[in-house]
């Protein structure tokens, strides 16, 4: 292939597809690569899916998009081995339309975003596989790709080519990734009929629920887990940092079951058919960990980049977003007839930095390290907390004030005064 792109995608992702979506739209000839055999073959997610971002990109997306459930009810739980503590959040402004958040299966939502690409213009290639960015100097003029004569140039090239963004490493663009800054979730789709999840969740036609955990599900690990209803099968999963995953003798796997075994979750998947597992990076490292975004001829998008914001489990909407942002600074240089040097690109970041992406990521930019080096907000609080509550509810004879005070005495035996102010200080700063 010798003819020469305005732009190369690399990737067809929510971060891929949302850049090639809007520079078809805008004229410009676009080649977009995929390794997998189609879109979302490759890809992993639970699947929430923040209608904003892609409503920016495609305002119609309700019309065909394929939507499981849109949720109306969160719940967010903190575990102990055989309790947790939950917060539940329904509201009937969740149930009024345009809905702001639905549940999806990645493998048809992909399929269903890369037909829009193609409708609007760009030209997709599957099963072949970026292999290297080409370079004039220090500028990217095109990719290699496993092809035969893979060659391809274009005037600028954005990698949206996922956590592991292999490409950026290997041109000297990224660092190596740090088991520290990834997490690796693994998760199943558990099937049922329709009618046992609506009852099963308190919901009605189209509705869903989303469970948020965290607490000892993880072991002591930084990590969360979900569970979400889409509209005839039920997605759990849980995830943690990989660097704990190396220090902790228990495999993802092991993880999941052991998640799925505890008494206030079996319950949900009862009956349920497993049929499909998958597992997964997440780069959570965050805001530190974020790698240099663009430069000659370049620019990177979605989890290449790092754009995850764990701790509200957003990922596709900041790859959309980051999309999005990339494709109308090419659109902008390439109306004003000004080249794609880093000077020009560095509006790609300014776009960034005004948005909720990198506002976000700022704003919880030391949570990865607190969490990572304080293990007790997984293990020891979860524990303590569900202790407090099940002895003031169980009524014994016992006085309350005594019982106060044995709650009191079991929190001092797992941390001091000191440690349990500096903990509190500790969580006001990361969510600050
Ligand atoms: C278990 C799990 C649950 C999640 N849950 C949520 C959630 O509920 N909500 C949410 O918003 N986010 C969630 N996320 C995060 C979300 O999935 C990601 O942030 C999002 O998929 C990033 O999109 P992307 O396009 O940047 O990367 P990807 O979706 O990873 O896409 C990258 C694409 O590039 C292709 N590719 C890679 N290398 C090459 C190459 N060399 N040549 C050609 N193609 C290549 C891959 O095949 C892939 O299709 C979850 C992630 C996981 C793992």
């Amino acid at each position: 292939m010798s003819e020469k792109f305005d732009v190369i995608v690399i990737g067809a992702g929510p971060s891929g597809n949302a850049a090639a979506y809007t520079l078809a739209q805008a004229g410009l000839s676009v080649l977009q690569i995929e390794r997998g055999e189609s879109p979302g073959s490759k890809n992993v997610q639970g699947a929430i899916l923040y209608a904003d971002a892609l409503e920016k990109i495609i305002p119609d997306f309700r019309e065909d998009a394929p939507l499981e459930r849109h949720i109306i009810e969160q719940r967010m739980w903190v575990l102990d081995e055989d309790s947790f503590i939950g917060s539940h959040y329904r509201s009937d402004a969740f149930n009024q339309q345009p809905y702001n958040r639905y549940t999806i299966i990645r493998s048809q939502f992909d399929k269903w975003f890369s037909e829009r690409v193609r409708k609007a213009g760009a030209l997709l290639i599957c099963e072949t596989t970026v292999v290297q960015l080409l370079l004039d100097g220090q500028r990217v003029v095109g990719v290699m790709t496993d092809r035969q004569g893979g060659e391809i140039h274009a005037d600028v090239v954005i990698l949206a080519d996922g956590v592991n963004s292999l490409l950026a490493k290997n041109a000297g663009f990224h660092p190596e990734l740090k088991a520290g800054d990834v997490a690796l979730a693994v998760k199943e789709i558990h099937f049922m009929p329709q009618e046992v999840i609506e009852q099963r969740f308190n919901v009605a036609n189209e509705e869903g629920v989303v469970i948020e955990m965290m607490g000892k599900i993880t072991q002591g690990m930084m990590g969360t887990g979900f569970l979400y209803t889409n509209r005839e099968s039920v997605t759990i999963g849980v995830g943690c940092m990989l660097s704990d995953f190396k220090t902790q003798q228990m495999s993802p796997n092991e993880l999941l079951e052991h998640m799925k075994a505890h008494p206030s979750i079996k319950p949900l998947l009862q009956g349920g058919e497993m049929k499909e597992y998958t597992a997964h990076l997440i780069p959570e490292g965050g805001f530190h960990a974020m790698p240099k975004l663009y430069g000659e001829g370049w620019m990177i998008v979605g989890d290449a980049g790092m754009f995850v914001n764990a701790v509200h489990r957003e990922g596709s909407n900041l790859a959309m977003t980051s999309g999005r942002l990339a494709a109308e600074t090419v659109i902008e240089l390439k109306a004003s007839g000004l080249d794609f040097n880093a000077t020009h690109l560095s509006r790609y970041k300014s776009r960034l930095d005004e948005s909720f992406v990198m506002k976000d990521l700022k704003k919880y930019k030391d949570m990865p390290d607190v969490f990572h080096t304080n293990p007790q907000f997984f293990n020891d609080y979860p524990e303590l907390l569900s202790k407090a509550v099940r002895t003031m509810l169980t009524v014994d004879g016992v006085d309350k004030k005594t019982k106060e005070k044995e709650i009191r005495k079991s929190f001092r035996s797992r941390r001091s005064l000191f440690g349990l102010v500096g903990d509190t200080l500790k969580l006001w700063r990361a969510f600050e």
